[in-house]
């Protein structure tokens, strides 16, 4: 059923999936085709390499019909054998279901505990990895950007603690979240697995994810025991595409390059990084605002672990998120994040992703801003206003 207000364009602040650019649905937009016709081999193939740019590594990368968590799966049943011990970093709700699946596949787990507030603190790793002096630990699970939490993890200072410790386990990064919103360098950071998801920062309909694969992670697969069929990169290598087992989603393709060209050349990453910043920060600058009054305030506290990506906001003791994220869909046509796991009611998350600009973030929050004066719960109003102010800074 129609919503009353659901004239105009829904806002759609969502952590991911995210708004999907004009072109790139028309992109998508596609009769049936081969997958191993030639016109489509060379879409193909340039995709390959545009998303290897924007991971930032020349080595190996694998792709799956499946969302992010296939992609963490077939990861961990290609580099990892059953009994293994792997380290993970907590971050939030996502460190958490890593975990999960991680002992559900059959391998051994290591939390690093968490203030998810404040973020893994460095030295934590730094102990676990340097406690494990017979090196058992066969990989470091990170997620870059904790979707859930709004926080963001430095890949390449846990790089340099296992290059210190002379650490041989595998560098595992979740960048589901965060490529293409900030930073991220494959190669450079010696990240060995690299995993993403099309529906975030590439703009993309959902339906498929992908691994960066290091030399060192290849390696590992060829030493890993774990069974596996559907996402056993020997089986993908031995395949025209190098990738996928089974039909390849080809308009999904057509769609990636598009997105990459809106990425890459149109735009180009470094301002794509810059967009992403300066949106975030206006929206922290207006939570921050809202936060008088005993009002909702940032859920992350540590500012060098603010997400560039989505903001947690967190709700005055005793009021209720889904409260707000309800008036602001159903009043106002604004869709928003809801809290997961244990954050669920207390949270609610504006994502600031992917195909975004400065009206459609102030739209979201003066939106969100009535929805919190509607829901009567305490807040400074004017957030709005320094949202603008953080935009118009020079
Ligand atoms: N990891 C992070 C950081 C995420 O944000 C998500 C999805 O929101 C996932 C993993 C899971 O990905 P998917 O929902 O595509 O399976």
């Amino acid at each position: 059923t129609a919503r009353p207000m659901a004239r105009g364009r829904l806002f759609f602040a969502n952590p991911g999936p995210t708004n999907i650019p004009d072109s790139v649905l028309l992109a998508t937009a596609r009769a049936s085709m081969d997958f191993n016709d030639p016109a489509f081999m060379a879409v193909y193939d340039a995709c390959f390499a545009g998303l290897k740019k924007v991971i930032k590594t020349e080595q190996h990368l694998f792709m799956y019909t499946a969302s992010g968590h296939g992609a963490w799966e077939a990861s961990l049943v290609n580099t990892l054998s059953p009994g293994d011990l792997v380290l993970i970093p907590e971050t939030g709700h996502f460190s958490a279901s890593w975990t999960k699946m991680c002992s559900t596949l059959g391998f051994r787990t290591q939390p690093v505990a968490a203030d998810w507030r404040r973020g893994v603190e460095m030295s934590a790793i730094r102990e676990a990895l340097a406690a494990d002096t017979a090196h058992e630990i066969k990989a470091v699970c990170c997620v870059h950007n904790e979707t859930a939490a709004g926080t963001r993890l430095p890949i390449d200072q846990v790089r340099a603690i296992l290059d210190e410790l002379k650490h041989p386990a595998l560098l595992m990064t979740d960048t589901i979240s965060s490529l293409g919103c900030f930073d991220f360098r494959m190669d450079e950071w010696g990240v060995d697995v690299c995993v993403g998801g099309s529906q975030k920062g590439l703009m993309l309909p959902t339906g498929f994810s992908f691994t960066g694969a290091s030399e060192k992670a290849m390696a590992a697969h060829r030493a890993s025991t774990h069974p596996r069929h559907y996402f056993d990169w020997t089986e993908m290598l031995a395949r025209k595409q190098k990738s996928f087992v089974g039909t390849v989603p080809v308009t999904l393709f057509y769609g990636l390059q598009e997105a990459l060209r809106l990425i890459l050349e149109e735009e180009g990453l470094e301002n794509v990084f810059k967009r992403h910043a300066r949106l975030a920060k206006a929206v922290r600058a207006c939570v921050q605002h809202w936060s008088g009054n005993n009002g909702p305030q940032l859920f992350c506290q540590n500012p060098e672990r603010y997400s560039d990506s989505v903001t947690a906001i967190l709700m005055p003791e005793g009021t209720d998120a889904e409260a707000v994220r309800k008036i602001a869909l159903e009043r106002f046509n604004v869709s928003t994040g809801a809290g997961l796991s244990n954050l669920s009611g207390k949270v609610f998350r504006i994502g600031h992703l992917g195909d975004l600009n400065e009206p459609m973030i102030l739209g979201t929050l003066a939106s969100v801003e009535m929805a919190l004066g509607l829901a009567g719960i305490p807040h400074a109003k004017g957030g709005v206003q320094a949202a603008m102010d953080s935009l118009t800074q020079p």
